[in-house]
């Protein structure tokens, strides 16, 4: 398959980008590598023949060669500004990305399904759409409550890329899912934070009470169901792809502590202000279209903070 990737360069997308390459598929990887993109994370491939690489913001009309000369069978979107906090305090870059970029791959997706009957559009959605849930779990049953800046631009998205589904007939696959970690996370993100600091003995930042809910996925878990149903063409439907690993904030500094073996590290926790419209609580469970295509997460809490932990203390510069 011709796969044009959008935001590659980012955390999750970069192991897209690597697990598409490996199975033998063909992968251009548009980003504009803001200050969360970063090309070392494909480092192991930045040479492959079957690998491209352009460096373009989505908003940007000249994608529309890229689809003339690479011809996709589909393109999977995971670019966006993707920290909550940063839409809290400066909420215009994710509606010109969040947003108006999506609107933009939209209209040159369309222009080009017209004349190439097989594409699909894969928009990559979060939980977050959903607001909070107090018990049980996101389905596809749930409506779109967003709370945050960031929430709100990508629920907004999502409704442009169903409308031009139902408008247009482009055909679209929209996939939601919980909280990712793993190696290559931005040090802005809440785990790689934690590991952060507990490694240079600084102070770990904790919401309010700690007590706020995260359902967790280990990235390439994600990746795999991203794959499976990239693979499978089903299009105009929607995945729900969760970890079934619900802890609070606290729960997960207490499960990385243990693993770096000091108990002490907890004394570095620092309560703060909370954060404005935080959610208390997301989790998702996994869709049965999504059980159906054979996928169930592989790698358990403990296994991928093991693994994360020890990619930090190799590579963190500290
Ligand atoms: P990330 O911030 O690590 O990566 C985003 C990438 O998009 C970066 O490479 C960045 O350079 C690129 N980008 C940003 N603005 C761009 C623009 N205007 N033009 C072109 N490229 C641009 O994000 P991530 O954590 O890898 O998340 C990827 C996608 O998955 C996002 O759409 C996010 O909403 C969604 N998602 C993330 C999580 C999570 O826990 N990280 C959970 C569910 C869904």
């Amino acid at each position: 398959m011709r796969v044009l990737i959008i935001g590659g360069s980012g955390f999750i997308g970069s192991f897209a980008t690597i697990k598409f390459l490996e199975n033998k598929h063909q992968v251009v990887n548009v980003d504009s590598l803001t200050y969360a993109g970063d090309n070392s994370r494909l480092s192991e491939i930045k040479n492959h023949k079957n690998y491209k690489f352009y460096k373009l913001d989505l908003n940007n009309k000249n994608i529309k060669k890229i689809f003339t000369t690479f011809k996709p069978h589909c393109l999977i979107n995971f670019a966006a500004e993707s920290h909550v906090d940063n839409s809290i305090n400066n909420p215009n870059k994710f509606i010109t990305t969040n947003v108006n970029g999506v609107f933009n791959l939209l209209k040159i997706s369309n222009d080009f399904y017209k004349k190439n009957k097989k594409f699909f559009f894969y928009q990559i959605s979060t939980d977050e759409v959903f607001g909070s849930i107090k018990n049980k779990s996101f389905n596809s049953k749930s409506s779109y409550l967003p709370n945050s800046p960031y929430a709100a631009s990508k629920a907004a998205a999502d409704l442009l890329v169903r409308s031009w589904n139902k408008t247009y007939g482009l055909p679209i696959i929209i996939s939601y899912c919980t909280n990712n970690y793993g190696p290559k996370q931005h040090v802005e993100k809440f785990i790689p934070k934690i590991i952060s600091n507990a490694f240079s003995n600084k102070k770990i930042p904790v919401y309010g009470n700690g007590k706020n809910v995260r359902d967790w996925i280990y990235v390439e878990d994600h990746v795999g169901a991203i794959y499976k149903i990239t693979n499978s063409k089903k299009v105009n439907s929607r995945y729900f792809i969760g970890g079934r690993n619900t802890k609070t904030n606290l729960q997960i500094i207490d499960e990385i502590v243990t693993i770096i073996g000091n108990r002490k590290l907890n004394k570095l926790i620092k309560f703060t202000k909370d954060r404005l419209g935080h959610d208390l609580r997301y989790s998702i469970s996994v869709s049965n279209n999504l059980k159906n295509l054979g996928w169930k997460k592989t790698t358990s809490l403990k296994q991928g903070l093991k693994k994360t932990i020890q990619w930090y203390k190799k590579n963190l510069k500290i």
